[in-house]
């Protein structure tokens, strides 16, 4: 049995269905009413995984094949609702971290590089920090589908987008254990819960709660699209190689319309006044034809556009939200006569130190500017001049740009 088939047959009768087995990949169900609603069957029903097993529904018996392309599991997804989308986790110190009471040996002092400010580091004190891992999935259109899913990690005291962490973290999320140690380790706190209800903190350390999750994914959403086409490289470049190869065959054909039409026009040159005048009407003619060359080239070129635009489509569904003892160091940036403390951690899933990442598009920088109206740190395309009036413009205090300039 494949994970796929476990897994159907787990939800099925975790609501309450039974199950006896006919033969490989078949079996007879005998489900409660609302399975029944759900899947569209009768109460007793035969389950297929095999497309070549699945014939048509007798009377009074139900069929249904389950596979990745059928209707049936999309029916199926119903019964989940909201059931898995959203957990909430805490994972404690004894059992997978080291003691973090003082600061680890790899947790050395942050060094940044600023081109515009300086910084000071402060001391390394024992704090709990809230994470969130979104699960996004992401549909891109265009003449051909691309999907897949993409999973994001911030932390959210730090506002960091934590890259390094995210495969530690996948690898750790692996152990049934995580979920199923309430009684033994009395130390977890595994809930589902809403997305917005305010925490419930079960030990002291926790930090009092965890931010809005609109307003996590707020701040997510900045750094999403970028990561996407970075997965989606290879799929943006075949639609770019592929339109740009349409492009220069349609272009080609018109160049060789207008070229014949310019040789009749050279020959024409070459005649007497007397003779181009009787040929007015020709000209005229061929003018229009001209004209009328460039209008289809521009449909063309439009057809092209809209062939070639690609739809993206991403919406979160599934969302882990954990909080976790860190070692936190608090950074005091200097811009000017203005002081802004940031805070840096050390992570004990990837047992580094968080580097920041710009608070305009999440992304990590070598070096990094600070904005003078709230010292965000940005960026160098996010602390880019204004094409107009040439001021540096911050991406996260202006994310749509230069706000005394008309737009372009
Ligand atoms: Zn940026
Ligand atoms: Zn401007
Ligand atoms: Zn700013």
């Amino acid at each position: 049995m494949n994970d796929f088939q476990t897994l159907c047959l787990e939800l099925l009768e975790w609501e309450g269905a039974l199950f006896e087995p006919q033969g490989e990949n078949c079996y007879q169900m005998l489900s409660p009413p609302h399975v029944q609603q759900a899947l569209q069957l009768p109460e007793m029903s035969r389950l297929t995984f095999d497309a070549n097993l699945y014939t048509n529904p007798m009377e009074g018996i139900g069929n249904a094949l389950l596979s990745i392309e059928s209707d049936s599991l999309d029916r199926l997804g119903t019964l989940l609702t909201q059931k898995g989308k959203h957990l909430r986790l805490q994972l404690p110190e004894s059992k997978f971290f080291t003691d973090l009471s003082s600061p680890p040996k790899t947790a050395t002092p942050v060094k940044l590089n600023f081109q515009n400010a300086t910084f000071r580091p402060q001391n390394f004190s024992k704090e709990s920090a809230w994470f969130t891992l979104v699960l996004y999935r992401f549909i891109a259109v265009s003449e051909e589908k691309r999907e897949g899913l993409l999973p994001l990690l911030i932390n959210e005291t730090t506002g960091v987008l934590e890259e390094r962490t995210l495969s530690p973290l996948l690898e750790f999320l692996k152990d049934p254990g995580i979920f199923q140690q309430e009684e033994k380790e009395g130390g977890y706190d595994v809930t589902l819960s809403s997305p917005s209800s305010p925490s419930s903190p079960s030990s002291p350390s926790s930090p009092s709660s965890p931010l809005p999750l609109p307003q996590i994914l707020t701040h997510i959403e900045k750094g999403i699209l970028r990561r996407i086409k970075n997965t989606l490289c290879p799929f943006f470049q075949s639609m770019e190689r592929r339109l740009e190869k349409d492009h220069q065959r349609i272009r080609d054909y018109h160049q060789d319309l207008l070229k014949e039409t310019h040789l009749k026009f050279g020959a024409l040159k070459f005649r007497s006044l007397k003779e181009k005048q009787k040929h007015s009407e020709w000209e005229q003619k061929e003018k229009n034809r001209v004209e009328a060359i460039h209008r289809e080239y521009a449909s063309k070129i439009e057809d092209l556009r809209r062939k070639y635009a690609i739809q993206l489509q991403v919406t979160p569904v599934q969302i882990l939200r954990f909080v976790m003892p860190v070692q936190r160091q608090v950074v005091r940036v200097m811009r000017k006569q203005a002081v802004r403390d940031i805070f840096l951690d050390w992570n004990p899933l990837s047992k580094k130190m968080e580097m920041p990442s710009c608070e305009g598009c999440l992304k990590f920088s070598a070096i990094y500017s600070v904005c003078d109206t709230h010292l965000h740190i940005v960026c160098d395309e996010c602390f880019a001049p204004c094409p107009q009036c040439a001021k540096n413009i911050c991406r996260s205090c202006s994310p749509k740009g230069c706000l005394k300039c008309p737009p372009l």
